[in-house]
């Protein structure tokens, strides 16, 4: 029998069928590190999500581990590279909170265009601002996409469908795909010079970081809008709020601090021209099904190799 370790919050079904399949499941939600490293050399499956840092300290003191299994799709608190050196599998959901994050990129879009954030919190203090925050429409607007896999690519049907000129840039070849929506792929320096909205779907990797700094805030449109529903670390928040006078809007679903603790995303988030939401992409009655369903699988799948 398979030993199992949970250490964040998993949904009852995904509990209830891993159970039913015949897995020893301990159910430790909010698991700290340091009793983390105590207990895991008992279990072979670690389940998690990413909260804690999976390194090098965690899988070695994990003798028995054979699958790790991120509830989610990010797997950048994950030595995925060591872990696969000491034969332990890595496996996550990677399809299944694409539709919710992509559907959150066009919500922030008309959020911010529209300014329907002042106007919301005003009317509910019982003002009647008519007028006041002449908003934008997204048709005819330039959509500048940054990373066009599962997600930028949704992203980008859905922002066709507004009429939206649609430019991507990946360091895939994408241009076929691209070119099929009426869109053009092109190099990061005229994505940033020619988008009306700049929105970012890369993962977090040593060439992301920090990927949206000084200079290529600088190089944006006065009045562009720039959203982030990826990784917190991928816009430089001193940048941001260094160039946040010039810029149309921002929206964030992630921090490079989350919670945010540290001045400077106090001084970001309460800034009138920026929105943020608490890491909230997948976090749709659907997706986390799909999460359930999809993690499920791929561990099952995994298992059989064992
Ligand atoms: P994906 O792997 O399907 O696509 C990423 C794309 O980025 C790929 O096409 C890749 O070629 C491209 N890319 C990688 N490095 C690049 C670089 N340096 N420059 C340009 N392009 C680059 O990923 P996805 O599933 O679409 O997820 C996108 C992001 O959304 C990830 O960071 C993921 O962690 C995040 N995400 C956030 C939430 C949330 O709750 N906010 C939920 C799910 C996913």
């Amino acid at each position: 029998m398979q030993n199992v370790l949970i250490i964040d919050r998993v949904s009852e079904k995904f509990l209830k069928e891993l159970v039913k399949r015949g897995f020893n499941v301990e159910y430790r939600a909010g698991l700290e590190r340091r009793d983390l490293l105590e207990i895991i050399n008992k279990y072979n499956i670690l389940i998690f999500r990413g909260r804690l840092k999976i390194d090098r300290e965690v899988i070695s003191a994990g003798e028995k581990l054979r699958v790790l299994a991120r509830y989610g799709v990010g797997l950048d608190n994950v030595d995925v590279e060591y872990a696969i050196k000491r034969g332990v599998a890595v496996v996550n959901a990677p399809n299944a909170s694409c539709v919710s994050v992509a559907e959150l990129t066009i919500g922030f879009m008309i959020i911010v265009l529209r300014n329907l954030y002042e106007y919301i919190s005003l009317v509910k203090l019982g003002k009647w601002p008519k007028g006041s925050f002449i908003g934008r429409e997204l048709y005819g607007k330039t959509i500048g996409i940054v990373g066009f896999g599962r997600i930028g690519s949704r992203v980008a049907r859905y922002a066709k469908a507004f009429g939206m000129n649609i430019l991507v840039h990946d360091v895939r070849n994408v241009s076929r795909d691209v070119e099929e929506l009426g869109g053009r792929q092109v190099d990061f320096e005229e994505l940033l010079k020619q988008s009306d909205v700049v929105t970012i779907h890369v993962p977090l990797t040593p060439l992301t970081y920090h990927m949206i700094d000084y200079y290529e805030l600088s190089l944006m449109k006065d009045g562009a809008v720039i959203i982030n529903t990826s990784r917190g670390e991928v816009v430089n928040a001193r940048a941001l709020i260094k160039h946040i006078d010039r810029l149309g809007g921002v929206a964030l679903d992630v921090l490079e601090q989350e919670p945010p603790r540290d001045n400077l995303y106090h001084q970001l988030i309460s800034h009138p021209k920026v929105i943020v939401t608490p890491h909230i992409g997948a976090e749709t009655i659907e997706s986390m099904d799909r999460i359930a369903d999809e993690l499920l699988h791929n561990i099952l799948d995994a298992v059989k190799w064992l």
